[in-house]
């Protein structure tokens, strides 16, 4: 009898299920809304495929990355309408001017999110700035299987257990070029359904488009948009003014369990380069800049160094090399998974107890959280005014 990964560890990257002969595997919604491979074993032979590509159950080899990049691109409107520095944008347009093929991840009309391929720059639209949502990469193995065969190159960006599962499947295929971008953990789409519909419920209007760090308010603000068909924006909460998805997405309380077990969460890489937002710039070295949206590029393989090379060479990104441990040091993620807190706890029960309510349980949380903070402040108040007191009382004496 096969055996997938653990439902805690497994990632929904749908590799066991494209690698399998005989369509025994299918991705099934459990009743939170979670994606997990099952196995209708009727037809199964037992040839092991789905367990050899799976990267939980036979881990991808790693690298340690040999540089480290502080970088933005040298086009003002694609750093500005990208997630941090465009780095990613500048890879896809240099990839498509050398004639390869690019997949990223694309939002649908339902708000789920996929990896897609493209080979026009129209595409680099859909694919930039961060969509903080599980995507589904199962479309995405066909395609690229496609591409090589016929001898075309690509360049792929996405989540490490995403790239993870392209490296179980291609293997070191020269052709591949894969990046990866450290990731804190994936929501599950219907929370995100979910919490647009109420929006929608609440407002009265339709949403036609949405952004989790929009460019028009500025991304490194965080801000979570909803559009109309005519694109008038309808609503734009950041975390601090209580969009409980945001909240629950940036507080690491409402990810896929298997994000909490995180096992591509370190500073040894499974791609060709890392991509983040730079975190600690010039904590480990004097730093000939100080710019906001600067993102990290960390180079894991002599096939993402020459990229990064030419990228840097043809003036499409501006790049100050960095002590390799300062990015890795002022990110968690470089360094282990999201850790689970107490509200996180809470959370489970809660959207247990509500059957996959996203919205019903992140209320009760958020509101734990807004009462445990109050108290806090309140104590740490009358815990300064004891210290006070007895500073004046000791003067006195
Ligand atoms: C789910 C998620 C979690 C992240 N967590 C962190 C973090 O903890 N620390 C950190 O420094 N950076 C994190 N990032 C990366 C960060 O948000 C930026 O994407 C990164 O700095 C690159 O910025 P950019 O301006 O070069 O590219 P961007 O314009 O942000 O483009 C990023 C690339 O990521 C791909 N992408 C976007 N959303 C998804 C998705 N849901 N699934 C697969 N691929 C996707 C896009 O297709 C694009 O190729 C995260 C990104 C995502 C998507």
């Amino acid at each position: 009898m096969i055996q997938l990964a653990k439902t805690e560890q497994c990632t929904a990257c749908g590799a066991c299920a494209y690698a399998c002969p005989k369509q025994c595997i299918t991705m099934k919604e459990d009743n939170q809304g979670l994606l997990h491979p099952a196995i209708d074993d009727t037809d199964c032979n037992s040839c092991n495929r789905c367990q050899s590509v799976c990267p939980i159950l036979s881990p991808v080899e790693y690298a340690s990355p040999m540089k480290a990049y502080a970088a933005w691109s040298t086009d003002a409107e694609e750093r500005r309408t990208s997630a941090s520095g465009g780095i990613a944008a500048e890879v896809y347009k240099a990839a498509i001017d050398e004639g390869r093929h690019i997949a990223g991840a694309k939002m649908n009309e339902d708000f789920s999110v996929s990896m897609e391929s493209a080979k026009e720059r129209s595409a680099i639209t859909e694919f930039k700035n961060s969509k903080y949502v599980f995507s589904s990469a199962y479309g995405l193995f066909p395609r690229i299987k496609e591409i090589l065969d016929a001898n075309g190159k690509a360049v792929v960006i996405g989540l490490p257990c995403q790239i993870a599962a392209l490296r179980k499947i291609f293997r070191d295929n020269e052709n591949l070029l894969l990046m990866d971008v450290v990731c804190h953990g994936v929501t599950p789409s219907s929370y995100l359904q979910q919490h647009i519909k109420t929006l929608e419920e609440e407002s009265g209007k339709k949403a036609a488009r949405i952004s989790f760090r929009d460019p028009a308010l500025q991304t490194d603000t965080f801000t979570f948009s909803m559009y109309d068909e005519h694109g008038e924006r309808f609503y734009a909460q950041r975390i601090v003014d209580g969009d409980k998805y945001q909240f629950g997405y940036h507080r690491a309380i409402s990810y896929r369990e298997n994000c909490y077990h995180c096992i591509f969460a370190k500073d040894k890489r499974i791609s060709d380069a890392t991509l983040s937002d730079y975190k600690g710039l010039g904590r480990m070295a004097p730093c000939s800049f100080n710019n906001k949206k600067v993102s990290s590029i960390l180079v894991n393989s002599a096939k993402g160094e020459s990229f990064i090379k030419n990228l840097i060479e043809s003036k499409r990104i501006i790049a100050e090399e960095r002590p390799v441990r300062e990015p890795i040091n002022g990110d968690p993620q470089l360094r282990h998974p999201s850790v689970k807190n107490k509200f996180r706890l809470s959370f489970e029960k809660e959207i247990k107890a509500n059957a996959g309510d996203f919205e019903k349980a992140m209320s009760y949380v958020m509101h734990k959280f807004f009462i445990t903070v109050y108290y806090q402040n309140h104590f740490l108040f009358l815990k300064r005014i004891v210290t006070k007191i007895k500073h004046i009382i000791r003067k006195i004496r």
